[in-house]
């Protein structure tokens, strides 16, 4: 049996998407239907048309043909024009009709739906992101109309029966072609698919089922969450029209940048600046942690670029236990300016340390840098 040059049948290229093999059939279709045109050559071309649709717009079959094989060809044996089982009724009318709306469900559709998302911004300091806090939120929200208990209708009325498809929410409509009768399902016009009407909208939501209201709300935020965190309340959104269930809440953490803490992750980086001698000697300084005063022991002999770790004070690990580290980077300031007595001592302790035409330690490439990891791994 010859295969049959589908593509040449619908005036396509072989690349052509699966939009133009539609718009392609869809134009023929229209051109060569039976009801329009009833002789029998046309009636040969409109089968040829569908068969090569019915192959060309199934991703499947259309690759199995690429590939050499004819679906048709295959299956049909020595029947008749090729219409074998399992003939896509439905997808050919799609195609032909328009799809038909809504799809899948049967019967009348429920007024209620669910109600949208929600997303607030809540501002946090470090702090507060660091061990979480609690918040109270005031958000513009729909909430259930009590009147008419989310129907609705007004008080003491109901919705009518839509007389126009009888409660079903769809109308049908019987079309003959060549292939029988075929019968297409739409939803119904005049109720929109509801298979009921509203004529006595209740007066308090207009028949929205819902009202406008403000309402506050207490929220916990967890210790550990960040800049863009987005936090689930699931059904602390607005309700759905026709008391429909609501939906969620999002809150959208935005955390204000700490004037001397930069967060990375859990952990927690900071600068300090401290003079040529006190890198020399030691010293001990106090800082401000997010857990209050601490004294940073430096100890002497502490190089500019070191990184000295407070273990545990950083940020508390989101849904986990323990906490990310407090880093502080540290420069060492070298004197830009000397008086003459300050020089004089500078110059006898670099005699004293042989120093005073030191040659300089060359090394490859920013050993600074990778000096800072180190000691970020090993803590100095
Ligand atoms: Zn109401
Ligand atoms: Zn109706």
């Amino acid at each position: 049996m010859a295969k049959s040059d589908y593509y040449g049948t619908l005036g396509v290229r072989r690349d052509a998407s699966a939009e133009e093999i539609k718009k392609a059939y869809r134009r023929l279709a229209r051109e060569l239907h039976p009801d329009v045109n009833p002789d029998p050559e046309t009636q040969e071309r409109f089968k040829d048309i569908t068969q090569a649709y019915e192959v060309l717009s199934d991703p499947n079959k259309r690759q199995m043909y690429d590939m050499g094989a004819d679906p048709f060809a295959a299956g049909a044996g020595a029947g008749a024009g090729g219409f074998g089982a399992g003939f896509p009724f439905s997808d050919i009318m799609d195609a032909f009709f328009g799809a038909a709306g809504g799809g899948g469900g049967r019967g009348p559709r429920s007024r209620a739906r669910r109600g949208r998302n929600a997303t607030i911004r809540v501002e946090l300091d470090l702090r507060e992101s660091a061990f979480g806090t609690t918040r109270e939120l005031v958000v513009d929200t729909a909430v259930l109309c009590e009147v008419c208990t989310g129907s609705g209708a007004a008080a003491g009325t109901h919705p009518d029966t839509c007389d126009m498809c009888h409660g079903r929410g769809e109308v049908s409509q019987v079309t003959r072609s060549f292939l029988g009768q075929v019968m297409t399902s739409r939803p119904c016009p005049q109720c929109g698919g509801f298979g009921s009407i509203i004529r006595n909208p209740c007066q308090e939501c207009s028949g929205d089922g819902r009202v406008r209201t403000r309402r506050t709300i207490k929220v916990r935020i967890p210790a550990g969450v960040e800049d863009g965190t987005h936090i689930q309340l699931a059904g602390e959104g607005e309700i759905g029209p026709g008391g429909g269930p609501p939906g969620d809440l999002f809150l959208e953490i935005v955390e204000r940048a700490h004037e001397i803490f930069e967060r990375r992750g859990d952990d927690l980086h900071c600068t300090v600046q401290i003079p040529m001698t006190a890198a020399a000697l030691g010293t001990i300084l106090t800082m401000e942690t997010l857990d209050g005063a601490e004294e940073l022991d430096i100890r002497p002999g502490t190089q500019s670029g070191q990184t000295i770790p407070l273990y545990g004070r950083g940020v508390q690990r989101l849904n986990e236990t323990g906490r990310g580290d407090l880093l502080i980077h540290v420069n060492v300031e070298t004197p830009a300016r000397l008086d003459p007595a300050q020089e004089e001592l500078m110059r006898e302790l670099a005699k004293l340390r042989g120093e005073e035409r030191p040659p300089g330690k060359f090394a490859p490439g920013q050993q600074g840098f990778f000096s800072r990891l180190r000691d970020a791994f090993n803590g100095r």
